[in-house]
């Protein structure tokens, strides 16, 4: 916490003095607004993915990670937060081993995509980094000329000898003769708030995450490597390599209870999906937003070709009950998906969302830039006392945003929400007919546990229902019933 307390302005100014920028004129017109730009770093494919978790889950198994570096414009500042695999593996083309089973690609370099957007690594003011691995500071050299925000405990562990493993300390030397910035802890890069690095020690002993609090989007976590990939996130999973398997579960609750807290999102940084989700440049969070606001309808952005954003999941309102309704009731109209045949008017769905509110439940949503793409919520599985660590939950998707992913990504926020809320098991019910869901299911861990026939009836014909279960991660409940007087 040492440094948080300096004073910005006057260390901002000195930061900019260096830069020979004068505060009031860099020649590149700043944002207005806090802006988030996902530059893409480069891609690794793994032969096997073993090392991302100590319990063995991925082993022998191949995947692949993102590896994307994030631009942060603010009206004090531009901050380029992880500095990717490095633009020398963008030649060749098809890529190169990094290690044995490791292969890498750049498809487009870093400074490349930074003269889409005038910008050279000079007018970058701030670097900092969520650790100094090597996949994190292939670049880092090129930005000799900006500050370099740098965590003191990170930067002793990474000057140890021989190096620790990951750490690449040529990749990070121009460190010694740029202007640095030590934080020991969280860390206010810009004074107002709105970007914070928050310390999330585990992964390495510096490990640290950003949080940004953007106008439209909300909290914005950046989760540098404190998760690897969404599924490390939803059961919790310790990469092999990290040093310090406690540091790293008391990093995720605590990060866990601030994105609750703040209603925010977290983007797991190396997860293809989370990176695949994210607006490119010229877009960056929030464009497709303010594009549709101010053309005042909800296709308007899809109009003009900015991007899907369809990891955008969050909290309903009440504004945005006729859009849920309207995604509900088509689904009712035209598939076996929920077993009725009576559309909910305006006023069952206040009352359906009074209900929500009242029990706690979370309902949420997905939404893009052409409005909401999708819906889920989960409540009690049965209405007795002794199922209460038990839900059952329900999820639909606008009729034309199926098959992008988002109705696994809402299944999956709600098992972490109800993780959060300390429930044992979730249970779907879906339509033996629905081959999409069952498999999309089965794919986030949940297991068939029953098959009712001829349980229902709709379009003149008998319906048999599935029920699949899912255990969600271990939490430190008491499993006895305790007696309130
Ligand atoms: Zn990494």
């Amino acid at each position: 916490m040492k440094n948080a307390s300096t004073h910005l302005s006057a260390r901002l100014a000195t930061a900019l003095l260096a830069l020979g920028l004068s505060a009031a004129g860099p020649c590149n017109a700043r944002a207005p607004e806090l802006r988030l730009y996902v530059l893409d770093c480069g891609h690794a494919t793994f032969k096997d993915m073993g090392g991302f978790s100590d319990t063995g889950e991925y082993d022998g198994k191949p995947g692949e990670i993102a590896a994307p570096c994030f631009l942060v414009r603010h009206p004090k500042g531009d901050l380029l937060w992880d500095a990717g695999l490095g633009d020398h593996y963008n030649y060749p083309k098809e890529g190169s081993d990094a290690a044995p089973g490791v292969h890498v690609t750049v498809p487009v370099t870093l400074i490349a995509q930074l003269q889409s957007l005038n910008l050279t690594p000079k007018s970058i003011n701030f670097i900092a980094f969520s650790h100094l691995h090597w996949d994190h500071t292939g670049n880092a050299n090129e930005f000799a000329d900006s500050v370099w925000i740098m965590n003191k405990l990170e930067l002793a562990a990474a000057l140890t000898l021989p190096p620790p493993g990951g750490v690449l300390p040529e990749t990070w030397s121009a460190y010694k003769t740029a202007k640095t910035e030590t934080i020991e802890g969280d860390y206010d890069v810009f004074g107002d708030g709105r970007v914070m690095i928050l310390r999330a020690p585990g992964h390495t002993p510096g490990h640290q995450v950003l949080k940004l609090k953007l106008q439209k989007s909300g909290t914005v976590i950046l989760s540098g490597d404190l998760y690897h990939l969404r599924t490390n996130r939803l059961f919790k999973r310790v990469p092999v390599y990290n040093t310090d398997r406690a540091d790293t579960l008391a990093s995720m609750s605590r990060i866990e209870t601030i994105i609750k807290n703040t209603r925010g999102r977290l983007i797991v940084q190396h997860d293809p999906r989370d990176f695949q989700a994210l607006p490119k440049p010229p877009a960056y969070l929030e464009t497709a937003d303010r594009a549709a606001r101010s053309a005042g309808f909800p296709g308007a952005a899809q109009a003009a070709g900015l991007p899907r954003l369809i990891g955008m999941i969050n909290y309903a309102a009440r504004h945005d009950l006729p859009e849920i309704l309207a995604i509900y009731n088509e689904v009712i109209r035209n598939s076996t998906a929920v077993y009725t045949d009576v559309e909910l008017t305006a006023e069952r769905g206040e009352a359906w969302y009074d209900a929500k509110i009242a029990s706690g439940f979370p309902l949420m949503v997905a939404r893009d830039a052409s409005g909401i793409t999708g819906f889920g919520s989960f409540g009690e599985f049965r209405a007795w006392p002794c199922y209460r660590h038990s839900v059952e939950h329900s999820v639909h998707v606008r009729a034309d945003c199926r098959g992008l992913g988002i109705g696994r990504s809402l299944v999956a926020e709600l098992m972490n929400r109800a993780a959060a809320m300390q429930k044992h098991v979730m249970i779907a019910g879906i339509d033996a007919d629905n081959a999409a869901s069952i498999k999309l299911h089965q794919s986030l861990g949940f297991i068939n546990v029953g098959h009712f026939h001829e349980v229902g009836f709709k379009f003149g014909r008998w319906l048999d229902l599935v029920f699949l279960q899912c255990r969600l991660p271990a939490t430190n409940q008491s499993t006895t019933v305790k007696q309130t007087p």
